[in-house]
């Protein structure tokens, strides 16, 4: 129902181990795509570099999209950022003020995270292969002795004082993801780009990229047209892409 409108495909779970893992399995079995995969509840939900995303019941939005794209003509660089935008667009739509957009997946709200974006892959990047982009919402999840994150986060709800309709978030997020997807299937990130730039939170900012055990520190020039992060390092320009990266403000 949430998708008939787009024509995907969608399953809806009560619980389940984790939205993405679901959308991979099925797409791995040969499942029509574009796939949406919903559920109440994750019981193991999924950030990056096997980080855990916070998942109770009922309260939030726990979406994957699952597609099958041809690797070579459509471009993964900065899939994720793009998707960051959607993502961003929705929760504008939904009345969310003063949202804006960390390097490289982050959502946040007054230096809160709102939503969460985690793009998995399966087969083979430069030919066929299936993409599963999954964006986590905290929706109507309140602060409570129950709610364990390690990192200062909000929820639509705490920032609005209403109850949120998840299905109506539901079907603003697949409105603004169709065109941002079809944005980019049309012009790789280089056609988000720009929009991309001015809803980043830290741009012109003095940073600390973390990249394992190294720690570098520069001013956010912005990103390229693959996605990768702009530093200016001790008056040299620098470009940093991957998923071992993480920002903090310095
Ligand atoms: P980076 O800042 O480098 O992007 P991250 O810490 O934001 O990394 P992600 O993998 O994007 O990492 O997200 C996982 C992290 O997000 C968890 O380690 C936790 O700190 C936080 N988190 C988990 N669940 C939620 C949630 N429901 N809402 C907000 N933040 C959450």
């Amino acid at each position: 129902d949430a998708c008939s409108a787009c024509g995907w495909t969608a399953e809806v779970f009560p619980s389940i181990d984790s939205t993405n893992a679901q959308a991979l399995r099925q797409l791995a079995a040969g499942s029509q795509a574009p796939l949406l995969v919903l559920a109440e509840r994750q019981e193991s939900g999924r950030g990056r570099r096997g980080r855990a995303w916070v998942s109770p019941f009922g309260e939030n939005l726990y979406y994957s999209l699952g597609l099958r794209i041809e690797g070579g003509s459509y471009s993964l660089d900065g899939l994720s950022l793009t998707v960051g935008v959607a993502v961003l667009r929705a929760l504008q739509e939904s009345g969310c003020v003063g949202v804006g957009l960390k390097w490289p997946n982050d959502v946040l709200v007054a230096g809160r995270k709102i939503a969460g974006v985690l793009l998995e892959l399966s087969g083979d990047p430069a030919g066929l292969c299936q993409v599963v982009v999954g964006v986590g919402v905290n929706a109507n999840m309140l602060p409570g002795a129950s709610i364990a994150i390690d990192q200062a986060w909000t929820s639509l709800r705490e920032q609005s004082g209403v109850l949120v309709d998840r299905t109506a978030l539901v079907l603003c997020l697949n409105r603004w993801l169709a065109h941002y997807l079809a944005l980019h299937v049309a012009e790789g990130f280089a056609g988000v780009r720009a929009e991309w730039e001015v809803e980043h939170l830290w741009q012109g900012r003095a940073v600390t990229l973390s990249a394992g055990p190294q720690q570098i520190e520069g001013v956010v020039l912005g990103v390229d047209k693959q996605g990768a992060l702009r530093l200016d390092v001790a008056g040299e320009e620098r470009q940093f892409s991957g998923g071992e990266l993480s920002l903090r403000l310095r």
